[in-house]
């Protein structure tokens, strides 16, 4: 989900929250598909058939085309979360994560927030 759509819909800190719950579901499926991997080379040496070890050779593919998209997801949804919550802290006063939306730029991805604690005006880059 973009920065500034779910800053208006949760607010920043559900959002962050969001993220970070989001990216560790990709990072259980990296690790369940390194394991699916893993039972799907070792179970190769029990077939002597060439179909069943074609299969099998299929869910080595698959485990590891799934395994490697969720480790790139993880890792991509993890950063933007950590990218932006680095930002989130108010320049002036050093609250972190409580300010209000003021505004979004779509073509350069930058959010205008104001501090709730003493209503200074920054930017955040998404
Ligand atoms: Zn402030």
């Amino acid at each position: 989900m973009q920065l500034v759509d779910g800053i208006r819909r949760f607010g920043f800190r559900k959002w962050y929250e969001r993220e970070l719950l989001c990216s560790h579901a990709h990072l259980a499926l990296t690790i369940l598909c390194a394991l699916a991997l893993l039972g799907a080379v070792e179970a190769n040496e029990l077939f002597s058939d060439w179909a069943d070890r074609l299969f099998d050779a299929l869910a080595v593919l698959v485990s590891a085309g799934i395994g490697l998209w969720a480790v790139r997801r993880y890792l991509f949804l993890l950063m933007h979360a950590e990218h932006a919550a680095n930002q989130a802290d108010c320049p002036a006063c050093g609250t972190y994560a409580r300010f209000t939306l003021v505004g979004a730029q779509p073509a350069s991805q930058t959010l205008t927030v104001r501090c709730r604690n003493c209503s200074h005006q920054w930017s955040i880059e998404d």
